[in-house]
């Protein structure tokens, strides 16, 4: 074993030893992990989303048991998941082996993952009808929302890919005038995989009065002069030695040919409730004060109802996890806490803007894991 692993080893341990803890609290008798990013964060093993059952059974006390499908028992050596595991063939009911491994029902309270099938839950609530069903999350979300060392350097190591990528739109060396929408994210992925991505998960590139549409996804546009580009984009990335993948996201927008004063001025608006959400990014804080920092820039500039969604969410395993910096969110943010900052302003039928960062928050206050340039970047026509 090498040091990484045995470095994975103690943090998983230390995980479990803190979801036992939560469920303890939250009175939860047992946490059941199917596919989604739980099962990987809890034991390095990431499962496919099949229409066979995997299944970690973690009871409050006694030792967990994974549940896979025999044909992927082959993948578990490699990927160092420290559990014990019982493979299931096609000729067993791999939800019977769960209760034997559960016990008769009673009336407890059994948590189950957020991305588990409908199939999966319905078939648990028949062979335990007296038992309460709770969302994983309720007992992870928290725990998963703060990231340790170890995850915070693969954050890092997937911030530093995407703003190679960044870099390369801002100088031209990923082309955008005179080509389609879908021809640009199609560089953008090949250049995030170039990048050490281990796949891509989105590469939107909204132009013109496209960009106005915060999701639009790459289409047959031709990009032309006077043109905004929002670009956003993001994949996995598995450092060297380790498993499980970390998320990069980042948005850049690209000017194509020099912008109008009244796209320089929303710019500057952006750009400067960009930074005011970041510095807002402090352990003490609360999730909604990020939110209400960015979204007060925009507002006081006229723009406010151009605002038209949250101004981040939490990444890690996931491209979306906690916290989410949205109005109501009281969770007070902690050193660990990991987050997009991406206010962005949309004016329908004409153009749309938005900058993002993944920023951290530290012990002396926030740290922005992405570094490309903040300002409008302006390339030829
Ligand atoms: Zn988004
Ligand atoms: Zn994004
Ligand atoms: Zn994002």
């Amino acid at each position: 074993m090498n040091d990484a692993a045995v470095d994975h080893h103690t943090l998983r341990s230390e995980r479990l030893r803190r979801v036992r803890q939560r469920m303890g609290e939250l009175g939860v008798d047992a946490l059941l992990l199917s596919h989604g990013a739980d099962l990987p964060w809890l034991t390095g093993y990431r499962a496919m989303p099949l229409e066979r059952l995997t299944l970690l059974v973690l009871p409050a006390r006694g030792d967990p048991v994974l549940l896979v499908p025999a044909l992927e028992a082959p993948k578990l050596p490699e990927t160092g998941a420290d559990v014990a595991v019982r493979a299931w063939t096609d000729f067993e009911d791999p939800l019977s082996l769960a209760s034997d491994i559960l016990g008769p029902d009673s009336d407890r309270c059994l948590a189950l993952s957020d991305r588990a099938w409908a199939t999966t839950l319905l078939g648990l609530q028949q062979r335990f009808p007296a038992a309460r069903f709770v969302l994983s999350s309720s007992v992870t979300a928290p725990l998963r929302a703060v990231k340790d060392r170890a995850e915070i350097a693969a954050l890092r190591r997937a911030a530093e890919a995407a703003d190679r990528v960044a870099g390369a739109l801002q100088a031209a060396e990923i082309a955008v005038a005179g080509r389609s929408e879908a021809d640009v994210s199609r560089d953008i992925s090949a250049a995030l995989v170039a990048e050490g991505h281990r796949r891509v998960n989105f590469a939107l590139v909204g132009s013109g009065p496209n960009g106005a549409s915060p999701h639009h996804d790459a289409g047959n546009r031709v990009i032309v002069e006077g043109d905004l580009v929002v670009c956003d984009f993001g994949g996995e990335f598995v450092p060297q030695g380790e498993e499980v993948g970390y998320c990069s996201d980042i948005t850049r927008t690209v000017a194509v040919g020099e912008p109008g004063e009244e796209v320089l001025l929303c710019y500057s608006v952006l750009q400067a409730a960009q930074a005011v959400g970041v510095a807002a990014a402090r352990a003490g804080a609360r999730a909604e004060d990020v939110d209400a920092a960015a979204r007060t820039v925009i507002a006081d500039a006229g723009y406010g109802n151009r605002f038209i969604h949250r101004t981040g969410h939490g990444i890690g395993i996931e491209e979306h996890e906690d916290p989410y910096l949205v109005a109501g969110n009281r969770t007070p943010l902690v050193a660990g806490h990991a987050f997009s900052v991406e206010p962005g302003i949309y004016l329908p039928d004409r153009f749309g803007m938005r900058l993002e960062d993944i920023v951290v928050v530290g012990d002396d206050g926030p740290e922005p894991l992405n570094r490309a340039d903040h300002g409008l970047a302006v390339v030829e026509p």
